[in-house]
């Protein structure tokens, strides 16, 4: 990318070149994928250099591999992070953020909207693994998360849009008081993804994505990534010795190698070298020409969102819309403050008649396809107690605000006329 220019290059444009490199032996333009598991050494001091993480070049693409650097560079490029990795699923993305921060005996605190298989990874592996979480309410006063922020205590963990309600986090708020805990914040922002928001401008330390929704796009890969902000101060937290301290003897720590990309290279030559959560490069492919495009396809995800809410905000058969881009949603002055260029395109319909109405306009679709997935180009529609949230008890869905007849839809590139149409006519019948 050519960095000689007076001003950055606008998002726009870095979405499309950002972190890429012109491949040395073909000049292919694309970058190619390099579905490869090793890579041969100079020779044998090179392999010893490769393994010590001294050779630019790698060694194996458990962790390193070029078309997956292509896109770990570039997300962490338009987030505003210093480096960044893509892993298997956005699942993966979150264990292996997490895990790099916190082990047996240590405590994550979490905010209370948060998608539900965050919110399962949680109650499930992590904690059976020894780490504890600790859901704070959305009203918690300064003084009550300061409260909460333990000696144990490794991370806050929250998303920016939390998917499928759309309660805006004040990203900044929570930022200020992690910091003032010691704690880094871990954000997910996967459903505006970094054109719509940029959590590390309000203070996140740590972005996750689930790479399989927008960035992606199209529907046609699973994927995942973490970022880097490279500002957090591990050192004077005090509470990172697996950043801090030498790994063995003889080795300085990954902050004093790495300096404020230490996180991350942890996390890549730690946690994804031994776990193993890695992406192949086909699907990086397809991601990168997901990412290629972003910019103009978020424009129109919002624009036709927006359009479907207000609209069905009217039909009789909607008790409430879900959406902080409407005028009426409580969470529009945050919406304003942190999404100036639209809420997302997650809209979520409470029906007035329950679950069976629900049946009936899930049963009446004929263009939107029913089904689990968000950020498609295709427009998808879910009824969230019966599948994503069934597991939940009766009064564990009611605190999270799962209504029986709440429906979750994610608003495609098809013709907003057509969307609507359907939906409309999927309304219609649930009212009858
Ligand atoms: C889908 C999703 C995930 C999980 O990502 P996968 O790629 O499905 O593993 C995590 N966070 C959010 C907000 C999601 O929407």
């Amino acid at each position: 990318m050519a960095d000689d220019c007076s001003r950055p290059l606008d998002f726009e444009t870095r979405q499309i070149h950002a972190g890429a490199v012109v491949d040395a032996e073909t000049s292919a333009r694309v970058t190619p994928i390099y579905q490869t598991a090793g890579y041969v050494f100079d020779d044998f001091d090179d392999g010893e250099d490769r393994f010590a993480g001294r050779a630019r070049n790698r060694a194996y693409s458990r962790n390193e591999n070029p078309t997956n650097a292509v896109a770990g560079r570039r997300i962490a490029d338009l987030e505003g992070g210093v480096d960044g990795i893509v892993v298997a699923s956005g699942q993966a993305a979150i264990a292996a953020a997490v895990t790099a921060l916190a082990g047996a005996g240590d405590h994550i605190l979490v905010t209370r909207s948060l998608y539900e298989g965050t919110r399962e990874m949680f109650r499930g592996v992590l904690k059976r693994q020894g780490i504890a979480f600790e859901e704070v309410p959305d009203d918690a006063t300064d003084a009550e998360w300061a409260a909460r922020i333990r000696p144990s205590t490794r991370a806050v963990y929250t998303e920016t849009l939390p998917n499928p309600l759309g309660q805006v986090v004040d990203i900044e708020r929570i930022a200020r008081l992690a910091h003032a805990g010691g704690v880094p914040l871990v954000v997910d922002n996967t459903v505006p993804t970094p054109y719509l928001e940029r959590p590390i401008e309000w203070g996140a330390d740590v972005v996750i994505h689930s790479t399989s929704k927008w960035l992606s796009g199209h529907g046609s890969v699973i994927g995942g990534a973490v970022v880097d902000a490279g500002r957090f101060d591990w050192a004077a937290s005090g509470r990172f010795p697996q950043l801090t301290e030498p790994p063995r003897p003889g080795v300085a720590s990954f902050a004093d190698r790495f300096g404020a990309a230490a996180y991350l290279a942890y996390l890549r030559s730690v946690i994804v070298l031994e776990y193993g959560p890695t992406v192949p490069p086909t699907s990086t492919f397809l991601l990168l020409h997901g990412i290629e495009t972003l910019s103009v396809r978020m424009d129109r995800h919002v624009a036709s969102a927006q359009a479907v809410a207000e609209r069905l905000v009217q039909h009789p058969a909607v008790a409430r819309v879900h959406y902080p881009g409407l005028a009426s949603d409580p969470y529009n002055a945050l919406a304003a403050k942190y999404l100036p260029r639209g809420a997302g395109s997650i809209v979520t319909l409470d029906l007035a008649g329950g679950r069976e109405a629900a049946r009936r306009f899930i049963d009446a679709l004929r263009l939107v396809s029913p089904m689990t997935h968000i950020g498609d180009v295709r427009t998808l529609a879910i009824h969230l107690g019966s599948t994503i949230h069934a597991k939940l008890t009766e009064p564990e869905r009611e605190a999270a605000g799962i209504t029986p007849g709440l429906v979750r839809l994610s608003i495609g590139l098809e013709s907003v006329r057509d969307i609507l149409e359907d939906l409309e006519r999927a309304l219609d019948a649930a009212s009858a």
